[in-house]
């Protein structure tokens, strides 16, 4: 067996002194796409922050593993130059600062380099733009400021395509946009994975027609911060036509 890309080991986390994961275990290899589906607060967004090394919350059990190493008690910044990547569930406006710009230190930062010139950059970026259905004054507008949500979340497919992480996360990269806009992003992973094949995906979704598109190796359900049930796409239908009452059942 070769090493998982990212592995979840009986993970239990609080934040705020609540208890919100409770015995997490999940195994991303190499080129794999999970899917991670659940009802509202379960705790998707906290296990997504976890692994990217949010400082909010605390793991008081388990492990979390990078190509087989300990990161648990890595920065968050440590965890993005090893190559994880978090495309966030509501990613927040910078003021003062394009896309073109943050994509050159975020990508600089991610290569370990000093700096990195636009030049070296924009080529990069132009054809990303395209291939993602962007319009390339896009680059040099602010982040996320006044971008509506279909822009926002094509921007965090952007960042994804030109970092090339190791594992992505996506947290409902798909909230609040239109059957078209999901197409983009839905596509736009498939693209991302299509250049970086090793690439490991987690995607945190409430909607099947996204999984239909991505077609993920796996389907994990989450409920009160543990994962009652994995499975093939297969899942995802059923918890389309029943909800999660079925599970719900076994988590308490
Ligand atoms: P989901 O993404 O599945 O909707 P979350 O991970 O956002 O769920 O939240 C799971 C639960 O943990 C919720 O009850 C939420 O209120 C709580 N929670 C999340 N983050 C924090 C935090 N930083 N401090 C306290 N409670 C939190
Ligand atoms: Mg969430």
């Amino acid at each position: 067996m070769p090493t998982p890309l990212l592995e979840l080991r009986d993970l239990h986390v609080t934040a705020g002194g609540a208890q919100i994961l409770r015995g997490v275990s999940l195994v991303v290899n190499e080129g794999e796409i999970h899917a991670l589906m659940g009802p509202n607060g379960a705790g998707k967004s906290t296990l997504a922050n976890v692994v990217m090394g949010h400082p909010g919350y605390e793991v008081t059990a388990g492990d979390v593993l990078l190509k087989g190493a300990s990161i648990a008690r890595w920065s968050a910044d440590a965890r993005a130059r090893a190559g994880i990547f978090l495309a966030f569930q509501y990613p927040e406006a910078i003021s003062g600062v394009s896309v073109i710009q943050f994509l050159r230190q975020a990508i600089a930062a991610r290569k370990g380099l000093e700096e990195l010139s636009v030049l070296e950059v924009r080529l990069d970026l132009a054809e990303w733009m395209e291939r993602l259905g962007m319009d390339a004054a896009f680059a040099e507008r602010h982040l996320n400021e006044g971008f509506s949500g279909g822009e926002r979340k094509r921007n965090e497919i952007l960042q994804m395509a030109l970092l090339e992480p190791v594992i992505a996360l996506l947290d409902e990269t798909d909230s609040g946009l239109d059957i078209d806009a999901l197409r983009v992003v839905a596509r736009g992973v498939r693209t991302v994975r299509d250049e970086h094949p090793a690439m490991g995906t987690l995607i945190v979704t409430h909607y099947v027609k996204l999984l239909e598109e991505i077609s993920p190796d796996q389907v994990h359900i989450l409920i009160d911060g543990r994962i009652v049930d994995s499975g093939d796409a297969s899942l995802a239908d059923r918890i389309e036509h029943h909800g999660y009452d079925a599970w719900r059942t076994v988590s308490a």
